[in-house]
């Protein structure tokens, strides 16, 4: 009894977990959203756009929230399909519905080293790697950039070399002032550099240093994860990083070992505002130190 007890408490406890994950959204203009999880993690950040020529959304979610995805595209823009699916990076988080939205009909647009990606190695995540089925390979893709004009708008897709991965892109809309910069910015959190597909500290930072060149202090910036955005969040991302590089950096220059820089705690001071559950303040001195 007291097994089944303990048992009925857990599964009510996963139920209420599960009911509590949700899309919210943020409308930056008439007919153009930022939809975002929460009470759980559903992956990237996303940006849908509707109009004449069709709903374009960012990044896919996760896979067991790509109905609810849909059911909210459904009641922001009254549109149940999505035409144009743009993928910011490879990561799972940001690719892992493409074949769903494939089989609906979207034509998934994304940089080469997504498409490459997906095909040798497959669907990369955080965990590791697992197949990546063939309806999910992008079927537009370009290796440096490329203009959409739809919906009345320019939508520019830029790369970013080697920073968070091989394959970033960021989609810049100038007569909105508006931009999702995928991964390039964790906003208010540490971010993830995956050093083992293509990801780079010092591209990271040139690459950040490129959006902050773009932008101004009106420029909405939609995150690849955390809260929506201003440049002034992007620069502090960016200073910190440029920080935490030069802290590690002169560690290792002493011929301090990964382990000793780790132990020294030489980021103490970002912890609490910066540590979180996948890039702990440990993880971030690791993958800066092994960046370098
Ligand atoms: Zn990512």
């Amino acid at each position: 009894m007291k097994f089944i007890a303990s048992t009925l408490i857990l599964l009510l406890s996963a139920s209420l977990t599960l009911a509590d994950v949700r899309f919210e959204s943020k409308k930056l203009e008439d007919n153009i959203y930022t939809v975002f999880g929460a009470g759980g993690f559903t992956g990237g950040n996303h940006l849908l756009i509707s109009g004449d020529d069709g709903v374009i959304l960012v990044d896919t979610s996760m896979p067991d929230y790509a109905d609810m995805l849909i059911a909210t595209i459904d009641d922001l823009v009254d549109e149940d399909e999505v035409d144009f699916l743009i993928n910011t990076h490879l990561h799972a988080d940001h690719v892992a519905n493409n074949g769903f939205f494939a089989d609906e009909g979207a034509t998934i647009i994304a940089h080469q080293g997504t498409y490459d990606t997906l095909k040798n190695k497959g669907l990369v995540s955080g965990g590791g790697v697992s197949d990546a089925g063939e309806n999910m390979l992008p079927h537009v893709v370009f290796s440096q950039s490329m203009t959409l004009y739809l919906n009345g708008l320019t939508i520019e897709l830029s790369h970013i070399p080697n920073a968070h991965t091989l394959s970033d892109i960021i989609v810049y809309i100038p007569e909105k002032n508006m931009i999702h910069v995928g991964d390039m910015l964790f906003n208010g959190i540490f971010p993830f550099i995956d050093l083992n597909n293509g990801g780079d500290v010092d591209g990271y930072i040139a690459g950040q240093k490129q959006i902050l060149d773009m932008i101004d202090d009106e420029t909405k910036v939609v995150a690849g994860h955390g809260p929506f955005a201003s440049k002034a969040d992007l620069k502090k991302a960016h200073d910190m990083l440029v920080d935490a590089r030069s802290i590690i950096a002169m560690h290792k220059n002493k011929g301090k070992s990964e382990d000793e820089v780790v132990e020294a705690n030489p980021l103490k001071k970002y912890h609490d505002d910066w540590n979180w559950g996948f890039i702990t303040t440990e993880r971030m001195t690791r993958q800066v130190y092994r960046g370098l």
